[in-house]
């Protein structure tokens, strides 16, 4: 890997139960390149750490930093941040797979713009966005879900797979990408203005009834 240049990475710091720290570090869309691999590989040699996890968000968790080595194992990766930005997990999708009908990866990054900039909410949003039914993007348990079919987009809002399980709610069906991103952005509006703090989507669908989600996106 000597030819592969080092890339500086951006990660969150977490307290764990035993008093080490994890740093969680954002990956685009999953996406992991040689030069990001070899900032990692190296300063996991260097401060002799044995635990990088993949998350379900797309993410990876560098585990088992001491408190006292948290600076320098930051400075060794990059920088630090506060937040990491909203999870938008997207399959391979049309390009890469053969079964693709839509492109999950273009329509991921619209859906975490759209996000971004409609929030603060409540509490966290997890999206998934999937290239066709099969929906290996987990779509029909994500806060917002979306499925490619042959004709456009189907759109799921309020769907978990925590506490409070559920299917998301089909809130729109074959529609086109400016389209269903503006769905999206009227549904995150009922979500922001009768949400409860920390309560997820799934919890205000089951709370009000999908019929009040569905008259509110009309
Ligand atoms: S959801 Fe469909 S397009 Fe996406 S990876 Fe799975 S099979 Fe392929």
């Amino acid at each position: 890997m000597d030819n592969v240049v080092a890339e500086s990475l951006v990660a969150m710091p977490v307290e764990r139960k035993d008093g080490t720290y994890a740093l969680r570090i954002p990956l685009s869309q999953g996406q992991f390149t040689p030069g990001m691999m070899k900032t990692v590989m190296e300063t996991m040699a260097k401060f002799d750490l044995t635990s990088l996890r993949v998350t379900t968000g797309q993410r990876l968790n560098l585990e088992g930093i001491p408190k006292e080595k948290l600076e320098e194992v930051i400075s060794s990766l990059g920088t630090k941040i506060e937040k990491v930005p909203p999870t938008v997990g997207v399959c391979s999708g049309v390009g890469v797979c053969k079964f693709g009908v839509q492109d999950s990866r273009a329509m991921g990054k619209k859906l975490l713009e759209v996000v971004k900039a409609n929030g603060p909410y409540p509490f966290k949003i997890k999206s998934g966005v999937s290239g066709c039914k099969i929906a290996c993007g987990f779509s029909h348990v994500r806060d917002i879900g979306l499925v490619g079919t042959p004709k456009g987009w189907d759109v799921l809002f309020g769907g978990g797979a925590a506490r409070n399980v559920r299917a998301g709610v089909k809130i729109g069906t074959r529609l086109s990408e400016d389209e269903a991103l503006a769905l999206i952005e009227k549904a995150l509006d009922f979500y922001k203005e009768n949400g409860r703090k920390r309560e997820r989507i799934s919890g205000l669908v089951d709370r009000l009834g999908e019929e009040a989600l569905l008259e509110a996106v009309k």
